[in-house]
């Protein structure tokens, strides 16, 4: 039931698969959990597989949480803030590749725990239609309001065979989804790409994945260097805002179960990483001040095409 890595190069019509394992970390006994991955090899991945890169980046905001920002960032005020639920467009010159598929209003009533959120069904359809035209779906984790578009909907026949799931993705929805409407079936799961990689794997021209175990069991950061040069980190869920990266504060949520020692590893490498590069525009999912500063200064499209 397990594909082979291939047939995701394929879907780009790419003519290269290839096989990493870089060296495994070593830790000192007894040391943190580190995150480790280096940007120099990311970047040098990025180029192996031959073809025109991307050439902009869309973001599109589909629902709100409202919860107070101590939530997100642990020992911020606790004043009001937004919690966009997004998904991401990478656009090629003769194609997209996306970054996360949105969720239905069922699926997101589950998010505002009794409360009632908003959910933009205008911006729901256009992902819908977004998804349809895709080439490739890859999800930074496996929460619902990231994998649901393509799960529960009525799209799922037609979508999963161009969405790549990893093997730790799809294990969390067959055995613990966050909730039973995302669950995958042994049989279901068998329709997605399923991959399995140690580290990093390059996915197309410009776009690598980075194993990034924390927030999920299978959680991953999305690299993407653009035809202009530009890059992104998509980060998905490592931290909800990036007050969470730039003070490295983990959330503050009683019923999120996370493994806080990788997350507050990544948060560590990400300021770094902040500092070391300070033209690597660094995305969290749900941060809204960043989505509208990103989309702002035009690093970030604001609607898909
Ligand atoms: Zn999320």
């Amino acid at each position: 039931m397990m594909r082979r890595i291939a047939s995701a190069f394929l879907l780009l019509g790419a003519t290269a698969a290839l096989a990493l394992h870089g060296p495994a970390p070593i830790l000192a006994q007894g040391a943190a959990p580190g995150f480790a991955a280096s940007l120099g090899d990311v970047r040098s991945l990025a180029a192996r597989i031959p073809g025109r890169r991307p050439v902009r980046i869309n973001v599109l905001k589909f629902a709100e949480s409202r919860r107070t920002k101590n939530f997100s960032v642990k020992g911020a005020a606790a004043e009001p803030s937004v919690q966009a639920r997004t998904a991401f467009q990478l656009v090629f010159q003769d194609g997209t590749v996306m970054v996360d598929a949105g969720m239905d209003r069922q699926v997101h009533a589950f998010f505002g725990r009794g409360v009632e959120e908003p959910y933009d069904a205008a911006a729901a359809a256009q992902l819908e239609r977004a998804l349809k035209a895709a080439r490739l779906i890859l999800v930074t984790h496996e929460h619902g309001d990231h994998v649901a578009g393509v799960i529960h909907t009525p799209l799922a026949t037609e979508l999963a065979p161009k969405t790549m799931l990893t093997r730790a993705q799809a294990q969390t929805l067959r055995t613990a989804p966050q909730m039973p409407e995302i669950r995958l079936s042994e049989q279901d799961a068998s329709r997605y790409v399923i991959v399995d990689y140690d580290r990093y794997l390059p996915v197309a021209p410009g776009i690598v994945l980075l194993e990034a175990p924390g927030h999920t069991p299978g959680s991953q950061m999305v690299y993407v260097a653009l035809e202009s040069g530009r890059e992104y980190l998509l980060i998905g869920d490592a931290a909800w805002h990036m007050d969470g990266v730039r003070s490295m504060a983990g959330k503050d949520v009683p019923w999120l179960i996370e493994d806080t020692g990788a997350v507050m590893a990544q948060l560590t490498w990400l300021n770094g990483l902040a500092r070391r590069e300070p033209d690597l525009v660094i995305v969290a999912s749900h941060d809204e001040d960043e989505r509208l500063a990103l989309i702002r200064k035009g690093a970030l499209g604001d609607r898909f095409e």
